[in-house]
């Protein structure tokens, strides 16, 4: 399973603090995300996270190119909706990808923190 991690600038803290809240149960997956957002979760944590290019220079689209290739199993992506992003096509085609793949995409905290809990009741239903 690879968990794909993604933030907008405003919303880095919110994602930073995310992770450190979530670290355990993140770790037991496979992490990729954009550029700065990778960066910034491991100087604070100590997940392993494989890094893609910064979203504004194609990360987003570097992340969207997995979903038809069936190796991204889950986006976390904290958008900021009060600001315009240069990326804007990038961020629409990758949403639009989850939906046609049908991948469950967590664009707030509030549903990340359910998605999250989901794949914990899996983990001890599993066991
Ligand atoms: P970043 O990219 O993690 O490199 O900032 C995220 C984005 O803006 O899509």
């Amino acid at each position: 399973m690879q968990i794909a991690l993604i933030s907008h600038d405003k919303k880095k803290p919110e994602m930073i603090e995310f992770a450190k809240k979530n670290e355990k149960i993140l770790s037991d997956f496979r992490l990729v995300a954009t550029g700065t957002t990778g960066t910034r979760i491991m100087e604070n944590t100590n997940l392993k996270i494989k890094l893609f290019k910064s979203g504004p220079l194609g990360g987003d689209q570097q992340i969207g190119a997995l979903i038809p290739e069936g190796k991204i199993d889950m986006i976390i992506f904290f958008r900021d909706p009060l600001t315009a992003q240069p990326h804007e096509p990038d961020i629409s085609a990758l949403l639009r990808l989850c939906d046609v793949y049908k991948i469950p995409l967590a664009t707030n905290e509030s549903t990340a923190t359910y998605l999250l809990k989901g794949l914990e009741l899996d983990e001890i239903t599993q066991r």
